[in-house]
């Protein structure tokens, strides 16, 4: 069972994913819960010249409960996108306050259930804004404000720019005001993410301006949400998000911002990618090897239905052969068994791979469980967690029961 801090670490080599990887099967997705504390205390750390900051795991990376639970037991909050991510904080012990739902494009009856849950909710667009302020104008809430910066590694995870849908623009905000008037509607919050893998610290900066120069008009605010959008490194020498000096200039901001102000109010982070990327290895089995003309593949027990971030979003991913340390290193381009092209790495320098050696993929704590399907059939991995020292089965593999489970036969 997961005992708040205390977290004896285990070196996660090379000999130690095998015997996983002989243990559980492959593929198989392994976490290290060392790691993912670690991260969560980094930013803690690196921010903590504020005096009320709040960390929400945003949990959309990676949803397994025990992930959940841990990270309550290390005192985070969540940030969620749907209902059902609410409901799985609230398995995982979260308090309802220590829960912020930030949907889009939702419907109001969803967003009543958030109500209902008794979390906080940030809203994102004036016609769910009416109706809710119609509906329950004593619940205080939050606001997703677009400040119309582009931002992010990536068109499909850059949300804060003009064209996105998230977020109200603040030029709505004289319409926004008169919908809060005619509702009698309570504001608690500001809220932004202007997208994942942010390497500029100015996006950060600017945005933040946006929304310190909105809040300053509002009275009661209880918090302040700058989102994320956290940068990772991929690689040895890859670009990450330069914490020291973000925190600094962001604490001094913020701090300003307080004595302007005239309280002392909370600035929250939700950090998704950075508290859980590094700590996941997926390792898989080479099936074959295959020589074509122009190139060798190394074809593997997996593809993008459990993988599907090097295909949708052409992210990088570091690929290594955990059972040839000695082998010399040779080009391949590794390749999944699904049945359209499914390519985890073109043209990868890698220590000679044979038939039935395990490759470990790396960062694959973040959307990349989270993001898998059944696509051609095939089950799903199994999860494994490394706590306290141990490896703990945290998700099995799934069966054909689960591919039938609400399939209604009719006979035919
Ligand atoms: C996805 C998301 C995050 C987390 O983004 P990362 O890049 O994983 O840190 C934070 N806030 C909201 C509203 C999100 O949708």
């Amino acid at each position: 069972m997961i005992h708040g801090l205390e977290n004896k670490s285990v070196p996660v080599h090379r000999e130690y994913l095998i015997k996983l990887a002989k243990k559980y099967g492959t593929p198989l997705y392994v976490y290290d819960s060392c790691k993912i504390r670690k991260q969560y205390l980094k930013m803690k750390n690196a921010f903590s010249g504020i005096k009320n900051l709040i960390i929400n795991y945003a949990c959309k990376a990676n949803t397994n409960l025990n992930i959940l639970k841990f990270l309550q037991k290390l005192g985070s909050g969540l940030d969620t996108v749907s209902i059902q991510e609410v409901e799985l904080g609230l398995k995982a012990g979260f308090n309802p306050r220590k829960i912020i739902f930030t949907p889009n494009c939702v419907s109001i009856q969803e967003i009543k259930q958030a109500v209902e849950f008794g979390v906080r909710i940030n809203l994102d667009n004036l016609s769910i804004l009416e109706q809710f302020g119609e509906y329950n104008p004593d619940y205080a809430i939050g606001i997703r404000i677009n400040p119309h910066i582009m931002a992010g590694g990536n068109s499909k995870i850059s949300v804060g720019h003009i064209d996105s849908k998230f977020g109200i623009s603040y030029y709505q905000i004289p319409h926004m005001k008169r919908i809060l008037k005619n509702t009698g509607l309570k504001i608690e919050g500001f809220h932004m993410h202007t997208g994942s893998d942010i390497s500029d610290i100015q996006a950060f900066l600017l945005g933040s301006q946006v929304l310190f120069q909105i809040a300053i008009d509002f009275p009661n605010l209880d918090y302040i949400d700058f989102g994320s959008g956290f940068r990772v490194p991929y690689t040895k020498n890859d670009v990450k998000t330069d914490l020291t000096s973000l925190s600094s200039s962001i604490t001094e901001k913020f701090e300003d911002f307080c004595k302007n102000y005239g309280s002392q109010i909370t600035l929250i982070f939700e950090p998704g990618k950075f508290i859980v990327s590094e700590s996941g290895y997926f390792l898989v089995s080479v099936n074959v090897i295959k020589h074509t003309i122009s190139t060798v593949f190394a074809g593997v027990d997996s593809g993008f239905n459990h993988f599907l971030r090097p295909m949708f979003y052409d992210a990088y991913h570091c690929i290594e052969n955990i059972s040839n340390p000695n082998g010399r290193f040779r080009f391949y381009t590794v390749v999944g068994y699904i049945c359209e092209s499914d390519t985890f790495g073109l043209n990868r320098k890698v220590k000679e791979i044979r038939e039935g050696d395990i490759l470990c993929i790396k960062n694959a704590g973040a959307y990349c469980f989270s993001m898998s399907s059944n696509y051609n059939s095939r089950y799903r991995p199994s999860e494994v967690m490394i706590f306290n020292g141990k490896d703990f089965l945290i998700r099995k593999r799934e069966t054909m029961q689960d591919l039938l489970r609400n399939i209604v036969d009719i006979h035919i």
